[in-house]
């Protein structure tokens, strides 16, 4: 399970609201499971079909994580026209087994859906999400 503050899930929203037509993606840090910080990032992607988010910046976000004694809890990413379940892409993209993979769908963007997977070896299983 996946627990995310509401005012987290609000700095998200808001970012892929930025962000739209393109997907926007980030970072959360955390414990067990409990989101405890955002780190937005960049995509290089620029697309409203697919997310990168620029290496350097991932690996500096990675290690200010570490450093403060959290864990990288999820990659989260925004899908801008289509539900909120991982495209054949983001399976490519899903290199952390422990890692919670959160899509946004903005497909109606009045509200905004969120949903987690664990993707292991190209598998996906949902999680739930709490959001408090
Ligand atoms: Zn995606």
């Amino acid at each position: 399970m996946l627990v995310l503050k509401k005012e987290f899930f609000d700095t998200i929203v808001s970012q892929c609201l930025r962000e739209f037509p393109d997907e926007a993606c980030g970072i959360f840090a955390g414990k067990g499971g409990k989101v405890i910080k955002v780190f937005e990032s960049a995509n290089v992607d620029k697309s409203p079909s697919s997310y990168l988010m620029e290496p350097k910046e991932q690996l500096k976000i990675m290690k200010e994580i570490r450093n403060s004694g959290l864990e990288m809890v999820g990659i989260y990413h925004s899908h801008v026209a289509s539900e909120a379940y991982p495209s054949s892409h983001d399976l490519e993209l899903a290199f952390y087994p422990e890692a919670s993979y959160v899509i946004l769908s903005l497909k109606d963007k009045r509200s905004p859906r969120v949903r987690s997977f664990k993707i292991v070896d190209g598998r996906i299983t949902e999680e739930k999400v709490k959001i408090e």
